[in-house]
């Protein structure tokens, strides 16, 4: 099965939503060892691509990843915004006309991934979003090359995403505001890791649903 860019006003509605409903828990946690700011920044960007969904759903996925990175890039401040930006824009570099499927996407995602490592100059380990971000890539990676149907793979990349943000509780920070604090960065849980993992099981719903829904 395959999906197409017409999903995309879905998933920034159903994002939007669960980035409102765990906002209060989200900003204490980036209070708590960043500064605060995680949830404004993250809804800014949302609402400039909730502008743009409609003109976004008609585009190839090349062009809707770009139009999304840029979008990204133009409306969100802070370091969560020039990471996914990269993520965006570097995934809009490997798609092409071809509708996606697992094998495609998971490469898209392998090389937005690399470019997010690069950007921010961190990798696994280092309480970022990466803790979700890298083991959620390598994941289909791996579902892909063995040809996990569909529900299986939605189920495994929540858990997976869900595993990865739980592992930055007991970590020490060493990029990012929170490495300010050293060892009391320790026993709170990364607020990019959060979201990312919030936005990933969103879209594993979304898409879910959708492939259960009679057409
Ligand atoms: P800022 O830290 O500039 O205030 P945000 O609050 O929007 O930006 O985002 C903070 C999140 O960005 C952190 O919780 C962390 O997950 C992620 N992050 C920060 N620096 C890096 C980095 N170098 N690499 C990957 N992710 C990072
Ligand atoms: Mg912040």
């Amino acid at each position: 099965m395959s999906f197409s860019p017409s999903l995309f006003s879905q998933f920034i509605q159903s994002i939007s939503t669960v980035i409102e409903t765990n906002a209060e828990e989200v900003t204490a946690l980036d209070q708590a060892i960043g500064d605060g700011d995680h949830v404004t920044n993250l809804q800014r960007g949302l609402e400039a691509l909730a502008q743009q969904s409609d003109a976004i759903s008609q585009l190839d996925w090349a062009e809707a990843f770009k139009k999304t990175g840029m979008t990204i890039l133009s409306s969100v401040g802070g370091a969560s915004g020039s990471l996914y930006g990269t993520l965006f824009i570097t995934m809009s570099k490997t798609a092409n006309n071809q509708p996606v499927n697992l094998q495609h996407f998971a490469e898209m995602l392998r090389q937005g991934v690399d470019a997010v490592k690069r950007r921010g100059k961190a990798d696994l380990g280092e309480k970022t979003m990466l803790d979700v971000l890298i083991p959620v890539s390598e994941y289909l990676q791996n579902a892909a090359k063995q040809d996990v149907a569909l529900p299986e793979v939605l189920e495994q990349i929540k858990q997976v995403a869900v595993k990865g943000m739980e592992s930055t509780r007991d970590l020490v920070a060493t990029k990012g505001r929170a490495s300010y604090l050293g060892e009391r960065s320790k026993g709170h849980i990364d607020a990019g890791a959060r979201t990312s993992q919030l936005m990933i099981c969103t879209i594993a719903d979304v898409l879910r649903e959708q492939s259960t829904t009679p057409t």
